[in-house]
């Protein structure tokens, strides 16, 4: 089975490449094996190539069962999605260009069509700043503002599988490894459509909810 998860990190990987993802070689991917308490991820260190042979096994502390290196920087931000939310089964990590331009101005990507509405229910939420002494343990505290967000808006991690880090990128996630990638690229897109439609009408309001789902 962890054959078959190293696998999936590495195709999902070519797929957010191909679409242009990976900005700056920025980014990464896991999944938990809940079941074994496991977290297979790609390398650490950007330079290896992810394919499967270099792909990590680590529990949940960190430490690596298989493959070498460091696991990923911000091994524990995942770590926190998974254990607060428990139907996340993969997590992406991105700096798509539009998805990080709403994150670095720390707003929320709003609802403004149908598009959005088809893969997230609600606006994507943006964190907090995370504070001088959080950022002693930046991964953990990234983590924690997620968590907070979600509490605060009484979001559903569910319907609106996806999240901005203030100043940093962007968070998405979904039950296997391809479904968290394609929500990723959707995100990238449905960024740039809000930025393009506050472009042509700053006037703009939200997409309205009491129109049928049949509609939509
Ligand atoms: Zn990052």
């Amino acid at each position: 089975m962890l054959d078959t998860l190293k696998l999936e990190i590495s195709n999902a990987i070519v797929y957010l490449k191909e679409q242009k993802m990976r900005f700056l070689n920025k980014g990464n991917i896991s999944i938990v094996d809940r079941s074994n308490n496991l977290i297979v991820s790609e390398p650490g260190d950007p330079n290896v190539v992810p394919e499967p042979a270099n792909i990590l096994i680590t529990d949940l502390s960190g430490n690596v069962i298989e493959g070498s290196g460091q696991p990923i920087q911000n091994f524990t931000t995942h770590l926190e999605i998974y254990r607060t939310f428990p139907n996340t089964g993969a997590i992406v990590h991105s700096h798509g260009m539009y998805t990080t331009a709403w994150a670095q101005s720390g707003r929320d990507i709003p609802v403004y069509g149908t598009s959005h509405f088809d893969y997230f229910k609600d606006a994507i939420p943006c964190t907090r700043a995370i504070t001088a002494s959080e950022a002693e343990d930046y991964g953990t505290a990234a983590g924690h503002c997620i968590v907070e967000i979600f509490e605060k808006k009484s979001l559903s991690p569910d319907a609106t599988p996806a999240v901005l880090l203030f100043q940093h990128g962007a968070y998405v996630w979904g039950e296997n490894a391809m479904e968290a990638a394609n929500r990723c690229v959707a995100l990238e897109q449905l960024a740039m459509l809000a930025y393009l439609t506050e472009k042509i009408n700053p006037d703009i309001k939200d997409l309205q909810r009491n129109i049928s789902p049949a509609s939509l």
